[in-house]
């Protein structure tokens, strides 16, 4: 590794570098129309759902203090040991982390902020996360994530109310072919019973652990149990089970977890060895994922993390929440076939002079007040065009209607509505004094 550029330095290299051409980062999507309807749409079902379970949405930095994510999400994770984009404050040293994933941020403005003072929280987010993985198909560098944490309760209720709210997300979303697995990790003492339990199985086939199993055997065998190695899948399949090690109490909440999903007709179906990429969870965990994206296919993660609010300073204090990633259920929302939302706007304004444009522009407004999606067509700086381009651009636009601002009708106070489509009636003209009347005629029906 090469020492850091300064910024002077590096200031200078780019000012004398060959290659003008400057391309993003990789793994760091550009998100651009058409596309960036379907996250528009996407996000707006989010915010309705949201809030008909009175979730309320929270807006946080970006960039955390690197401690929050070492201690939060434990050391021997994936993330904090390989994933993360962190640096050093050039101005005052501090290290700092463009956020991997959003629970602990949230955590830790929680109890920064005390939000806990008045009782429990229903919270959600959604944003950017940065991890440095390898880039592909429903895995990027850059990506984004809608969470949605509950602080504050400790009852089964919560988890099975956050698997709802899930569930019910796509069933707005329209997603097919998506399956619900659950699992439970139960309490620490439980773990630490399970654990040894599990070093001892594992150290029994030391021989076919990979490079990676073998330094977490002693720091993190239980994400032993989630990896892709095939070599190691028979051995990981005959592992103690951590649900046989769990107490009356965290089989009580599981148990509860399930009969209010069964009360719903949520189907799910027991994974034994489902653990979670981070360290900070506790009794429930669960998994929605689609068999459509291929290895990339889990869509939404989460469970109950008691024990992170005091780890991250709080007083203690439940907890329980999942993330889904937007481009992966993005992504098999296009696998099913949906079209894309339509963008094309009500009216393309067509005006053949310069000189009317500030007429134009105002009746624009009117129409753009009463709700009506207005595209002007805009010159090249000299002169508007002619007659038959600024048709084609209207017909490119998609629009149902063209108001066609003539110097014949504007002089006559009025303006000419031609229909785009077929079937739709022919031209008429419609007075500049009174849009909001006639204003409604030209929107598409919802
Ligand atoms: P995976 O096993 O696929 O790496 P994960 O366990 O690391 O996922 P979580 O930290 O639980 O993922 O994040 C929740 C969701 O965020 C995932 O289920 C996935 O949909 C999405 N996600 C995670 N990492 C990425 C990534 N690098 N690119 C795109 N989406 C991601
Ligand atoms: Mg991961």
């Amino acid at each position: 590794m090469s020492e850091p550029l300064t910024d002077k330095a590096h200031i200078k290299a780019v000012k004398t570098a060959k290659s003008p051409k400057l391309v993003g980062v990789k793994g760091m999507n550009d998100i651009l129309p058409p596309e960036s309807a379907r996250w528009e749409w996407l996000e707006a079902q989010v915010r309705g759902l949201m809030a008909r379970y009175a979730y309320r949405n929270v807006r946080l930095p970006i960039v955390e203090p690197t401690a929050l994510f070492v201690r939060g999400l434990g050391e021997v994770t994936d993330i904090v040991e390989k994933e993360m984009y962190s640096f050093e404050d050039r101005l005052n040293g501090e290290q700092l982390t463009l956020r991997p994933e959003g629970t602990a941020g949230l955590v830790r403005a929680v109890v920064e902020r005390n939000l806990l003072y008045e009782g429990g929280k229903r919270l959600y987010y959604m944003g950017p996360m940065f991890r440095h993985e390898r880039p592909q198909r429903g895995r990027y560098r850059q990506f984004h994530q809608i969470g949605a944490e509950v602080l504050g309760f400790g009852g089964a209720e919560v988890d099975a109310e956050l698997i709802l709210l899930a569930n019910d997300l796509w069933k707005v979303l329209g997603l097919q072919d998506v399956r619900l697995e659950l699992n439970s990790l139960g309490q620490p003492a439980e773990r630490q019973a399970h654990r040894a339990a599990l070093i001892a199985h594992l150290e029994n086939h030391r021989d076919v652990l990979d490079e990676e199993a073998q330094r977490r055997l002693h720091s993190n065998p239980l994400r032993i149990l989630d990896t892709k190695n095939p070599v190691m899948q028979s051995v990981v399949e005959a592992a103690p089970r951590l649900l046989d090690f769990l107490g009356e109490a965290s089989l009580a909440h599981f148990n509860a977890v399930k009969a209010i999903l069964d009360a719903n007709g949520v189907a799910y179906s027991i994974n034994p060895r489902l653990v979670r990429g981070m360290d900070y969870y506790n009794l429930t965990v669960f998994e929605f994922i689609t068999a459509r994206l291929g290895s990339q296919g889990t869509i939404c993660g989460g469970g109950r993390y008691d024990y992170l609010v005091e780890q991250v300073g709080g007083k203690p204090s439940p907890a329980v929440g999942w993330a889904l990633g937007v481009e992966r259920v993005l992504e098999l929302i296009k696998e099913q076939g949906e079209a894309l939302p339509d963008l094309a706007p009500d009216v393309y304004a067509i005006i053949p002079e310069t000189a009317d444009l500030p007429v134009a522009m105002q009746v624009l407004q009117a129409l753009r007040a009463q709700g009506v999606s207005a595209q002007m067509h805009a010159g090249s700086g000299e002169g508007m065009g002619s007659m038959k381009s600024q048709f084609k651009k209207a017909d490119g636009s998609g629009a149902r209607f063209a108001l066609v601002f003539g110097a014949e009708e504007l002089a006559r106070g009025q303006v000419a509505v031609k229909s785009l489509r077929d079937g739709e009636g022919a031209q008429r003209t419609e007075p500049l004094n009174t849009v909001a009347e006639w204003a409604h005629s030209l929107q598409s029906p919802l």
